[in-house]
């Protein structure tokens, strides 16, 4: 058992990369450092951090890896003697380089879904903008077809959750995650997890965590 361990954690737009992460965080005595989180608090305090990344932000870019290097490594300092789950970070080889360096990470969590899946999935969701309440004409439908349960009001589709929209984003993703999949290939440290839900892809993580750390408890429902 590592007493304290350090992970990332990869996956695509849609690949339920967060409901695993805080599936993690709730079993296992893990700090969840997201970087996207991280960002948008800064936003929210309007710092010089987060007024210079909101401008990269509102393009679709990504906030140059100076700027993000220097945020994650100053949270990641905070937890000096505990065990975290880095979400959102390392998103480019440089990224990926400067944490090793500075603080190795015992393990790459990398959810594979197939594309397709994720483009039927996104393409079935369906948001009430004023709460960001998210339904899924599948597995989470809203019991009047179009409408919020809560309000009554109507439902939309995001624009970019069309499925052109969405084979676009994960385009972008396999070219820039690519060469930080192989970065953690090369150190013996990427796990893999295939799976077509969460659901599926949540055993197998929370068998291969425990076999690393102790869970808060034995029990894989969370
Ligand atoms: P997320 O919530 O992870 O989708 O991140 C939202 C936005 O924050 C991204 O579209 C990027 O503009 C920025 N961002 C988050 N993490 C990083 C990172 N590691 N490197 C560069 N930009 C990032």
């Amino acid at each position: 058992m590592i007493k304290n361990f350090r992970a990332v954690i990869l996956g695509a737009p849609g690949s339920g990369k967060g409901t695993i992460s805080s599936r993690i965080v709730r079993k296992f005595e893990m700090k969840h450092i997201s970087s996207g989180d991280l960002l948008r608090h800064n936003i929210q305090l309007k710092t010089p951090l987060g007024l210079s990344a909101q401008h990269f932000m509102n393009k679709g870019q990504l906030v140059p890896d100076e700027v993000m290097i220097g945020l994650i490594l100053k949270e990641i300092d905070k937890c000096k003697s505990g065990s975290w789950l880095l979400d959102g970070f390392p998103r480019t080889k440089k990224q990926a380089e400067i944490l090793f360096d500075k603080a190795p990470v015992d393990s790459a969590l990398n959810l594979i879904v197939p594309f397709d899946v994720i483009v039927d999935r996104i393409s079935k969701r369906w948001i009430h903008l004023p709460s960001g309440r998210v339904y899924n004409v599948d597995f989470n439908a809203p019991k009047v077809p179009g409408i919020d349960d809560v309000t009554g009001e109507k439902l939309v589709q995001r624009d970019d959750d069309t499925p052109t929209a969405v084979m676009k984003r994960l385009d972008v993703y396999s070219k820039t995650l690519g060469p930080v999949i192989e970065f953690y290939k090369v150190k013996g440290i990427l796990e893999e997890f295939t799976g077509k839900t969460s659901d599926e892809i949540w055993p197998m993580v929370f068998k291969y965590l425990s076999s690393r750390m102790t869970p808060i408890s034995q029990d894989v429902k969370i």
